[in-house]
């Protein structure tokens, strides 16, 4: 007899095939049939015609921390992510000694836009070195599967204490931080992790630690993977690692290379295309190179008491540094720090990165001063234009104005649809890009499949629902090498999704305040979602996360070449 049968359903298998009218049998946690007559059960579902998939395999997450107090890693398994990998761009919390947990969390809260006072008093500290932070959230349990990186950035503050954002690491260092990465792909690493972009930046505006690290270095570490014989290298690439670069590492190592942010950016549209290109050429040669794509415009929320996409600019670094004093305001009346910032913004030096094509889509959201009430829902373009000011002096002078705490909505890469879809077919390309646990404060996109499922598919009608569905599950699994997961096949862990196809989607944005010390964060609701089931065990239904579905998940440590 099987545990749950799930019928009267359009099935979709996640590895491209057509739907099939049928259902899903499980038992003790995988799937045991597809198809009619799935016989007796204990538990039986009528999907009521709806379609039941593969649930979602998250690749690019940052719930390294949440995980240590949030076990349901809120809000992606409700919102169809059955699998999550933490640990991207290098920012881990594992591993840390005691001393270096102060240093960590400032620059996770300055990178990736945690709420620093909710990390402090959530994270569960129980660890120091890898293996102890996977057995940590081993013991805690979790109900979505975690696989989670190890982190370059926590190893070289691990070897070099504050050095790491200082200087060069000498041969030794390097030597010392490749065992941690082997040690970690031994204890059950799905991969090694870090960043070359140029906006990731800790506290105060320092770049983060892997962004000092040389040649060399980037060479051993990634070696390791080479040693290990398995694992995933990915990055966030900066302007200083090329393509070409790339596919030597993979051809080294013989280990996949997980390429991220590939956003189409307005300031430099055909970039994107080229390093494709570059991608492609470099698989017809054996080497498994991925660049890793959104299909939503990354957008965010900001004040410019706190301007995150401005921080991506080098001569922004002075205001950075200023935070918080008296200075931060003088520098805005300063013209040649103006004129500095204007000039890069010209330049396309560095890829997706804040440019003069961001104030198109750029617009006053909202404002408690009276006097800007007339403001809302103008375009930063148009109010620069109306005036005859540079849109950056416009911001400068709205700033001193008293619009320091005035909210702007900003769209900043992937703005253009039809450049989007040409990536999201790409051959090459694995859908993530999620940030989901990270910049909690100004955006959630957590819901990117379902926003797949409804916008690229019902509304846009560039894919179909069995090619979309595989992009965010079978796709990711094998190309993570995530065994028997993002399938409905007989054998497979039984992760399931129901939803309808035509309401299937995002909601409205809004605020919710579910963090430790009462932080709040940016939240949209899924749409058209009925349940969820993680090995087999029913954790969503249609009004939500179930609070006592316990913990299903498993996380992932054993990984084939
Ligand atoms: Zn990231």
């Amino acid at each position: 007899m099987h545990d749950l049968v799930i019928e009267n359903a359009r099935v979709i298998d996640g590895l491209g095939g057509a739907a099939i009218e049928g259902g899903v049998a499980i038992k003790d946690g995988r799937i045991a049939r597809v198809g009619k007559n799935l016989g007796s059960t204990k538990t039986r579902v009528d999907a009521g015609g709806l379609v039941v998939a593969p649930g979602i395999v998250d690749l690019h997450t940052h719930y390294d921390a949440q995980l240590t107090w949030d076990s349901f890693a809120t809000p992606s398994p409700g919102n169809g992510v059955t699998t999550v990998v933490i640990g991207n761009c290098g920012f881990t919390i594992a591993p840390c000694k005691p001393q270096h947990r102060d240093l960590t969390l400032r620059n996770l809260g300055q990178v990736e836009g945690m709420p620093l006072e909710a990390m402090q008093s959530g994270i569960d500290w129980r660890f120091e070195t890898y293996r102890e932070y996977l057995d940590l959230l081993e013991r805690k349990g979790s109900v979505p599967n975690v696989a989670s990186f190890c982190g370059h950035s926590s190893v070289r503050v691990n070897v070099m204490g504050e050095d790491a954002m200082k200087r060069k690491a000498t041969d030794a260092e390097v030597a010392q931080m490749k065992g941690i990465v082997r040690e970690a792909m031994d204890a059950g690493a799905i991969g090694f992790s870090t960043s070359t972009l140029e906006q990731h930046n800790g506290e105060g505006g320092i770049p983060m630690p892997s962004r000092f690290a040389g040649e060399h270095e980037l060479l051993e570490l990634t070696g390791a993977l080479g040693d290990a014989g398995k694992g995933v290298f990915m990055l966030t690439k900066g302007m200083t690692t090329t393509i070409p670069w790339l596919e030597d590492l993979a051809a080294r190592n013989g280990r996949p290379v997980m390429i991220a942010a590939m956003f189409t950016d307005p300031n430099d549209p055909e970039r994107v295309v080229r390093e494709f290109t570059e991608i492609q050429t470099a698989r017809r040669r054996g080497r498994e190179l991925w660049g890793q794509v959104a299909c939503y415009p990354l957008g965010m929320e900001f004040t410019l008491s706190l301007p995150y996409p401005l921080h991506a600019i080098l001569a922004w670094r002075p205001a950075m540094e200023a935070l918080g004093s008296d200075r931060y305001l003088q520098l805005f009346k300063d013209r040649s720090f103006r004129e500095a910032v204007k000039a890069e913004a010209r330049t396309k030096s560095v890829p997706v990165r804040f440019s003069y094509h961001s104030f198109e889509h750029m617009h006053v959201h909202e404002t408690s001063n009276p006097k800007f009430r007339p403001l809302v829902g103008s375009r930063v373009a148009d109010l620069a234009s109306v005036t005859g000011k540079d849109p950056f002096d416009w911001l400068f002078d709205h700033a001193l104005d008293g619009g320091m705490q005035t909210l702007f909505d900003c769209k900043l890469f992937n703005v253009d649809e039809e450049k989007v879809r040409d990536l999201l077919v790409h051959p090459c390309a694995a859908l993530g890009l999620g940030d989901a646990g990270a910049h909690l404060s100004f955006l959630c996109d957590a819901g990117y499949g379902l926003h797949l499922f409804g916008h690229w598919v019902r509304e846009r009608g560039d894919l179909t629902l069995e090619q979309a569905v595989q992009m965010v599950t079978s796709r990711p699994a094998d190309a993570y090498r995530i065994r028997d997961r993002g399938r409905l096949v007989a054998g497979a862990h039984a992760d399931v999704i129901l939803f309808d196809p035509q309401t299937v989607g995002r909601g409205e944005k809004r605020r919710v305040a579910d963090l430790p010390a009462g932080a709040s964060r940016v939240d949209i609701p899924p749409l058209g979602l009925k349940g969820v089931w993680v090995n087999g065990q029913h954790v969503v239904d249609e009004a939500g996360p179930l609070t006592d579905c316990g913990k299903p998940g498993v996380l992932i440590r054993n990984f084939p070449a």
